[in-house]
């Protein structure tokens, strides 16, 4: 069904003539996002708001008519939740990216959701304070997008992931209502937790039109340094050791050999040869003593636990080559194969050795390629699975299905980070019972009874 021209001309009355794109050139780089091998999917129209009242407004529109809705930030997802994948309207906050309050004595900012994280990153840190989310698209991704995610990163192991610093949200109810929900304060028990409930809820329950996030004060010092390893089972063990001694590090951050090696060429310093696995381990603190020590404390576990080499980084130089090779990954593991398809499983910290073993055993007899990286510390490992030719396919839903499975068995889930979007929905009956999904639905219902909100997502 084309979406009707009556729509459209509402949409320009009430954003302006200039911001309703409908041209098809012109929507083509908001038909995908950022998950590797996903078929694109043209809107039928992006409708670029300027405020939470043109949102509103936008969204009374479109559900009087019955056209989907489908939110979208920077496009950096990883499980196509910002593809219109039933036409529509796409509603782009390009235009929405005011940072509009940062108060160092709440200890809280506010934000609109186009708001890029790098851009706020920079503001709260210049005033001594911290956001500590940090997903490896930090410098395109918005928080409007990190919120609908519950975005991590490296960071999450000591800090926590987005929802540990929402505290209150403005949103935009399908049919067009605008609330205020959650608080300003750090405590706070009067209804249900909705805030929660809106975080990690992949833009299918609401639209976020501004943000009140949790600040805390800026750690002065940073430690960091690369350990390498032989192999993969003993990296994976030495993580384990570190827990079992009580450490606690800023980021761990893991990336295998066949990453290693897809890395290296366009690294900035050069890993040393023949290693097949490697750990970036990252401690702060307000003191650069106490910092570096309790690095050395880190390290010295790790070294005893069979590591190859370390290096420490001297300066804010080689900390951020050694983060810019990690976050080149993404990128780099593209090029081993012509298809990637990336996962992002999370287990309990303590079967990572298992479910690395796993994972390339699964691989082996499958016959497909497959690299693993991520965020060792929480569990959460970014399995790539790679391969060149369509007629691989059948072998790689195989596969997918047994790391799928495989990260229920070991008590873990779908999705780390990335969400569930479209890539995923097929395994959702895997990790949740028929009882919860139908609870999940009826919730769906009960924000979106037209069912018009980013439609064909998580279930
Ligand atoms: C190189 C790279 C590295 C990455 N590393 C990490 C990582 O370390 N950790 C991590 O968690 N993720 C990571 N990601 C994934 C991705 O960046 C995150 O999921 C991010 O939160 C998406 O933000 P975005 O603004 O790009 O959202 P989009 O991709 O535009 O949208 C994501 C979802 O949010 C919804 N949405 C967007 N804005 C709103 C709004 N205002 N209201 C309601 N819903 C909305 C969309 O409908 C969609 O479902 C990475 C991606 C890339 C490309």
């Amino acid at each position: 069904m084309p979406i009707p021209s009556q729509l459209l001309s509402e949409c320009r009355q009430i954003v302006g003539e200039r911001q309703v794109v409908t041209d098809s050139e012109r929507l083509e780089p908001y038909g995908r996002d950022e998950t590797p091998g996903l078929a694109p999917a043209l809107p039928d129209a992006v409708v670029r708001p300027g405020s939470a009242d043109e949102v509103s407004r936008v969204l009374r529109a479109c559900s009087q008519h019955g056209v989907a809705v489908t939110p979208r930030g920077g496009g950096t997802g990883h499980s196509g939740g910002c593809v219109a994948v039933q036409g529509g309207v796409v509603l782009a906050f390009e235009r929405m990216q005011r940072i509009l309050e940062i108060s160092a004595d709440d200890l809280t900012a506010d934000v609109e959701p186009g708001v890029v994280l790098q851009d706020l990153h920079a503001a709260v840190e210049e005033r001594g304070l911290f956001y500590p989310p940090d997903p490896g698209s930090l410098d395109t991704c918005t928080l409007g997008g990190n919120v609908a995610e519950n975005a991590g990163g490296p960071r999450a192991l000591r800090y926590g992931v987005t929802r540990d610093y929402v505290l209150g949200l403005e949103i935009a109810l399908p049919a067009g209502d605008r609330l205020r929900i959650g608080k300003r304060t750090v405590k706070g028990v009067s209804g249900y937790d909705l805030t929660s409930l809106i975080v990690g809820s992949e833009g299918t329950l609401a639209v976020i039109t501004a943000v009140t996030l949790k600040l805390i004060p800026r750690p002065r010092s940073v430690a960091t340094a690369l350990v390498t390893f032989d192999s993969a089972a003993t990296a994976a063990a030495a993580v384990s050791a570190l827990f079992g001694r009580g450490i606690l590090p800023r980021t761990l951050e893991y990336m295998d050999g066949r990453s290693i090696d897809a890395v290296r060429p366009t690294a900035p310093f050069r890993f040393p040869e023949q290693i097949d696995a490697a750990l970036i381990v990252e401690t702060d603190g307000d003191d650069d003593e106490a910092t570096l020590a309790q690095l050395g404390r880190a390290v010295e576990i790790l070294d005893r636990a069979g590591a190859r080499s370390t290096l420490i980084a001297q300066d804010a130089r080689q900390q951020r080559d050694l983060w810019t090779s990690r976050r080149g990954l993404t990128e780099a593991t593209r090029k081993i194969r012509r298809i990637k398809i990336a996962e992002d499983i999370a287990v309990p910290r303590r079967r990572i050795p298992e479910a690395l073993a796993r994972v390339a055993a699964l691989g082996e007899r499958c016959g497909v390629l497959t690299a693993a990286y991520g965020h060792a510390g929480d569990g959460n490992l970014h399995v790539q699975i790679l391969f060149d030719d369509e007629g691989q396919r059948p072998a790689v839903e195989r596969l997918l299905h047994q790391v799928m499975a495989m990260a229920i068995e070991l008590g873990g889930t779908l999705s780390g980070e990335h969400g569930i979007g479209i890539a995923k929905k097929k395994f959702m009956p895997l990790e949740h019972s028929a009882g919860a999904l139908d609870l999940m639905r009826r919730l769906k219902r009960a924000f979106d009874p037209a069912g018009i909100l980013n439609p064909g997502k998580i279930f």
